[in-house]
């Protein structure tokens, strides 16, 4: 589900990284799913433009490039210590 406004797509990616977050630590959303758009009100739409193959890769880049990050972060602590 997406909504087409401007703050859906910066904001949906900051939540999908602490969503990402959450996964890579075995934490898990188990509330209630948005039914509209918490930033314009409007109710959310089927993603039918996206062929699920390309969310599919688009979703792997992203965890990828999260995974990534999370390793630097914990490599800049260790070296600190
Ligand atoms: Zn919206």
């Amino acid at each position: 589900m997406i909504c087409n406004c401007n703050d859906w797509e910066g904001n949906m990616e900051k939540i999908n990284g602490f969503i990402v977050f959450g996964f890579t630590h075995q934490m898990k959303y188990t509330g209630k799913p948005f039914v509209f758009c918490p930033w314009c009100s409007k109710k959310l739409q089927e993603e039918k433009e996206e062929r699920l193959e390309d969310k599919i890769i688009q979703e792997n880049d992203f965890k990828q490039k999260i995974y990534k990050e999370c390793d630097e972060e914990d490599r800049r602590k260790l070296e600190k210590e």
